[in-house]
Parts: structure tokens; C-alpha cells; sequence
């Protein structure tokens, strides 16, 4: 009797489930995925009469419905009245934004009736990341430039959503290439769109120094330029004879970080120490250990053994200028680097030797120790903590430093098992200047292939770790290193769309993650994406063929698109593959030279660019 109770139970609630999932594919596709959803019937409709009621009337609620209401001039051609009166009792054609204590900090809860909607949360950050969701179940077209008319309503839902991770970051280099305030600001819409609420920004390299810094001109006018940059890969000799640089003002810093701010993204910039310090010693060369006679900012990529020599000098420099950086950007962190610090000079170098030994250290790493030591300690005594890359892990961690871990995940579970908190960045995942699809095809770019889905399938809490450990992962970043990225259309290509796979990472349980859940509310976003006009990897639809070798002379070939059911037809025969071609459904063995042609259609239709690729 009891297993029949259980069959009929489990039938209903496998009924159920199947339900909800279709529902919300059919109705609404939000990135991140929001914890929890109910889609009712019926749907609410703005129109010029819709007011923005604020119980909390404060300027970051104002600025929360000023940015609605401008939303809605820019793409709907009318405003949305704003009325802060929490007396007054609202019921119709309104969307209501009020408090309710004891949620959260990032969470919200959004209730869309067809007479109102009505946002709970705690905070702003809440309201704003109600806000982002709000967007997202409106059409498209929100998201746009010009004005259109559409039906402007968002399908009648319950959405109950929180954070999975505090920390939800994206990085973008500027000193490899150098980006414009409104593309760094452009960047940071994308950001907020996605609930990402961090922006590490590495601000100096030894290619270029970005940040104006008062006490030390000679940084921005020196430092910021590289006579040329390399062609191609770092060591192909080929150079552009072109100088190349930029930097931001201080007051254009102030301008960025305020408008980060406005979108609850923190920023966390980094100045680059011991190592890729180069441009900086250009400018100020009596900061190294004095091995050469002249330094030049780099004008090629990789790794350069001109490093900042532990000295009085250098403490002072980067004292001073830490104190200016400290005085730009509110974040509690401030990235000190500490990455890819060859040890040659200091092997060379009297000072440091003789440093070595009246400090009673081991060697070079313990060095490379007791110089991050040194700094950490005056940036906590400003209040401040310091995050590292993995390397800061080198002859002993600094006692309060935060670890990004980019190497792989070993830094960061030796990190956490240390009780340190950590930022899970392996570049294996989450390095988005790896390409994306077919090297064979696209522009040069880093390293090797991590496709959409293998960012999107990467579950960043080691297992290894005890239960007592996990805490200490505290989030993900996605990494934008812009050595193959000469303008911001080359960013929001490598970024995009693996940013939103990483931003669901971020924001959404892993429980509740589904790569062809994802899949099928990606083909939407794409259209918001197109709406604002973002030029993001579009081979989604494209088959990506793989090959694994199978003997001296065989070969197994794989193929996979990501666009939700979708058909494959494919032909070995030199043909253009149609809807009458061979249908791929399992891999299969290549034992002779032949051309693979491949193309995706849905509904008999194709969808994407035939993919071809050839065996010898
Ligand atoms: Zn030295």
C-alpha cells in the first residue's frame, strides 16, 4: 500500500515539476536565473500612467526609479511618474517599491499582479536587482535605443530571488589595451544587467601605467605610453611602430566609481606589485634593483624579470600611491597583484640578498612574502584588506589576504583550508580571453578553447573541501586580459556570451542550475543583447565539430551545437548539408580523408553557419 502512495506521489510531483519548468520556458527567461518563480496568469501592463511608488524615499531609491523612468522615455517614449508618499495606499497601475526587514541583503521578492507590481526588500541593492529582473520580463525592446511601440507588460509572477555568492565579479584589463570611460561605463550596464556586483579593474602593467596619480606624474605621461606594440603572438618580432597609450584622470575615476556605485557594483582596482611593475620603473628606475641601464614600457606581451626591488624607495612609492588609489575607490579591497614575479633580479641584486639575510628568510619566495607582508600591513592599517592572485601564496600568506585563484583551484583550496577567503578564478574556466569557438576560425586569442558550456558547467566549491572550508569561497570572477582585444567590440565578444554563464554561476544555486535551461533563456537574451546592440560571439548556432584521435590512422568525430533542440544534418561527401542530409546523433569513426560539412536547424530551418572541418 505504502509504495503505491509513494508512485502516485511521485508521479505528481515529477507532473508538477515538468509543469514549472515549462511554464517558465515559455514564459519568461531571466539571467541569472532567479531562485524561485510561479508564473500566474495574466500580465500587467505599463503605459503612461504607471507611477513609481517609493516608501523609502532616499536618494538611492530616487536613483533606482529615475533610472526606470528614463528606461521607459528612452525606448517607450514616455515617462513613469515618480511619487514617494508611503501613506497614500496605491493599488492601481503602479509599481510599488517597499520595505520589508529582515531579508537578505541582495534579495528581493517581485509580485506582478495584472493591477500592480509590488518589489519587497530590505535594501536598495534588492530593489535594483528586482529592477534588473523587472527588465528582463519585459520585451526586449526595453533594452533598446530608440523608441518602438510594443506592448510594454511583464507576465503576472512570483519571484522570490538571492544571491547564491557576495562576490560576483568581472575583471577587465586596460593596460594591455586601453578603454574609454563610456566603455568602461558600457561595461558596467552589462554588468549590472547580469547581477554582477564587482569590477576588479587592473589598472597597471608592464605594458602601461592607467591611473593618473597626483605625487608621481611622470607615470601617466611617461608610463602610459609604449613607443609600439608587438604584432601577433609575444615573440613574433613583428612590431607596429605605432605609440600606443591613455590613462584616466583622477576626476574621470571619480566619475566611474560613482557610477559603478549607482549600480551597486563595487570596484576593486588593482596596482600590480612586485612583478609586472615595468612601465612604472620606466618612470622611476631607481624602484628596481638598478640591474640595467635603461627601461622602456613593455611593447609586448608576457612576463618581464624588471620587478620592483624591496627597498625603502619602493615602499614609499607604492605607500604613496596606494594612499591616492585608497582616497579614489571606497572598496574595502584593494588588489595588490602579486602575480608572475620572476625572482632573477633579486637573485642578482646586493639589496635584496643582503635583505634576505638580515631578515633571516629562506629565499626569494619568502622575499616575494615579506614585501606583500609589508604592504598588506599598510593598507589594514587604512582599513583596507588586501586580494592577491594565487602567487601571494608563495613563501607564506599574508595574515588577512584574500586569494584569487587563477592558476587552477589549488591556490585557492590551499587558500580556503587556511581559513582565507577566496575568489575562484581559474583560467582553465573563467579566463575569457581564451577562445570561445573553433581557433581554426576565429581571431587570434589566448590560450586554449573553453567553450560556452564548459564555463557554464564549471562548479567553483571544490569538493575537497570540508563543509567548514566551502564557506570561505566567497565568489567567481570572469577574467578579460586584452592582449588579442584592440578595441571594446573585441571585449564584449570574448566576454559575451560566457559572462552570462558566469553571472548564473554567480547569482543562482548550483542546484538550480541547467545547461539546456540556460540554453533556451540565452536564445532570448540574445535579443536583448541585440537590442543594445552588443557584440557578442555569435556561435550558438554553429555546430562545433571535435575530433579525438583513435589509432594511427582513425579518428572519432563529435559533434554539439548549444541552441536548444536543434538538428544537426551533416555530409562526408562534399555536399551542402540540408534538411535531407544525414541527421548526426552519435559520434562516429573517420578512417580516410573527407570533408565534414555540418549545419543546425530547428523546425527544418536553418540556424546557424555551416561549420566544416577536414580530415587528412
Ligand atoms: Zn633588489
Amino acid at each position: 500500500m505504502m509504495s503505491i502512495i509513494k508512485i502516485i506521489l511521485g508521479f505528481i510531483c515529477c507532473l508538477s515539476f515538468a509543469m514549472g519548468v515549462k511554464a517558465s520556458e515559455r514564459e519568461i527567461s531571466v539571467i541569472p536565473k532567479p531562485h524561485s518563480v510561479v508564473i500566474q496568469s495574466g500580465e500587467f501592463q505599463f503605459n503612461a500612467n504607471t507611477l513609481i511608488v517609493l516608501h523609502d524615499h532616499s536618494e538611492a531609491y530616487q536613483k533606482i526609479a529615475t533610472a526606470l523612468s528614463d528606461r521607459f522615455i528612452k525606448s517607450a517614449g514616455f515617462s513613469l511618474k515618480i511619487k514617494s508618499s508611503p501613506d497614500t495606499v496605491y493599488t492601481r497601475n503602479a509599481i510599488i517599491f517597499k520595505n520589508k526587514a529582515g531579508m537578505v541583503d541582495e534579495a528581493y521578492q517581485l509580485e506582478v499582479n495584472t493591477d500592480c507590481i509590488t518589489v519587497f526588500s530590505s535594501s536598495p541593492k534588492g530593489a535594483f536587482y528586482a529592477l534588473q529582473t523587472i527588465y528582463q520580463l519585459l520585451p526586449p525592446q526595453i533594452f533598446g535605443q530608440k523608441q518602438k511601440n510594443v506592448k510594454w507588460s511583464v507576465p503576472c509572477v512570483k519571484i522570490d530571488d538571492k544571491p547564491q555568492f557576495s562576490y560576483r565579479g568581472m575583471h577587465l584589463d586596460v593596460c594591455l589595451h586601453f578603454f574609454t570611460v563610456d566603455e568602461i561605463k558600457r561595461y558596467l550596464d552589462l554588468m549590472a544587467m547580469h547581477k554582477l556586483n564587482v569590477f576588479h579593474w587592473h589598472l597597471t602593467e608592464d605594458q602601461g601605467w592607467r591611473i593618473e596619480i597626483k605625487k608621481y606624474p611622470r607615470l601617466t605621461e611617461f608610463g602610459s605610453i609604449r613607443k609600439e606594440t608587438v604584432i601577433g603572438t609575444h615573440k613574433s618580432g613583428f612590431y607596429d611602430g605605432t605609440p600606443y597609450g591613455g590613462f584616466y584622470t583622477q576626476e574621470e575615476i571619480k566619475e566611474i566609481v560613482n557610477y559603478a556605485a549607482d549600480r551597486f557594483i563595487t570596484i576593486i582596482p588593482e596596482i600590480e606589485m612586485p612583478g609586472h611593475a615595468l612601465a612604472a620603473i620606466a618612470c622611476y628606475p631607481h624602484l628596481s634593483c638598478g640591474l640595467e641601464e635603461k627601461y622602456e614600457v613593455a611593447t609586448r606581451w608576457g612576463i618581464f624579470p624588471q620587478v620592483f626591488c624591496p627597498k625603502a624607495e619602493t615602499f614609499e612609492f607604492l605607500e604613496d600611491v596606494l594612499t591616492e588609489v585608497m582616497e579614489l575607490f571606497p572598496s574595502k579591497y584593494i588588489h595588490i597583484g602579486g602575480d608572475e614575479c620572476p625572482k632573477s633580479s633579486w637573485k642578482k641584486c646586493r639589496h635584496c640578498q643582503n635583505l634576505i639575510k638580515i631578515l633571516g628568510l629562506k629565499d626569494e619566495f619568502e622575499l616575494q612574502s615579506f614585501f606583500i607582508q609589508r604592504i598588506e600591513k599598510f593598507i589594514n592599517e587604512k582599513g583596507r584588506q588586501i586580494i592577491g592572485w594565487d602567487e601571494i601564496l608563495q613563501g607564506g600568506l599574508a595574515p588577512n589576504a584574500t586569494v584569487m585563484s587563477w592558476l587552477g583551484e589549488e591556490g585557492g583550496i590551499k587558500a580556503a583550508q587556511q581559513h582565507h577567503d577566496v575568489i575562484m578564478c581559474p583560467h582553465t574556466k573563467y579566463y575569457l580571453d581564451y577562445y570561445q569557438a573553433d581557433p581554426n576560425k576565429e581571431l587570434l586569442a589566448m590560450g586554449h578553447l573553453v567553450t560556452l558550456q564548459e564555463v557554464y558547467d564549471y562548479s567553483p566549491v571544490p569538493e575537497v573541501l570540508s563543509d567548514e572550508e566551502k564557506v570561505y569561497i566567497k565568489g567567481i570572477q570572469g577574467c578579460v586580459w586584452t592582449e588579442y582585444m584592440p578595441n571594446f567590440k573585441r571585449v564584449e565578444y570574448m566576454a559575451y556570451p560566457r559572462a552570462c554563464a558566469i553571472s548564473e554561476t554567480a547569482w543562482t544555486q548550483e542546484k538550480n542550475k541547467n545547461w539546456k535551461d540556460f540554453t533556451s533563456r540565452l536564445e532570448k537574451h540574445f535579443e536583448r543583447l541585440d537590442q543594445m546592440g552588443v557584440n557578442y560571439c555569435k556561435t550558438f548556432n554553429d555546430v562545433q565539430i571535435f575530433t579525438h584521435k583513435d589509432g594511427p590512422y582513425s579518428n572519432i568525430v563529435t559533434m554539439k551545437v548549444d541552441a536548444p533542440d536543434a538538428i544537426i544534418h551533416y555530409t562526408i561527401d562534399g555536399t551542402t548539408p540540408g534538411i535531407h542530409s544525414p541527421v548526426y546523433s552519435r559520434p562516429f569513426v573517420i578512417n580516410k580523408s573527407v570533408l565534414i560539412r555540418a549545419t543546425a536547424f530547428k523546425k527544418n530551418k536553418q540556424i546557424g553557419k555551416e561549420t566544416q572541418s577536414k580530415f587528412n
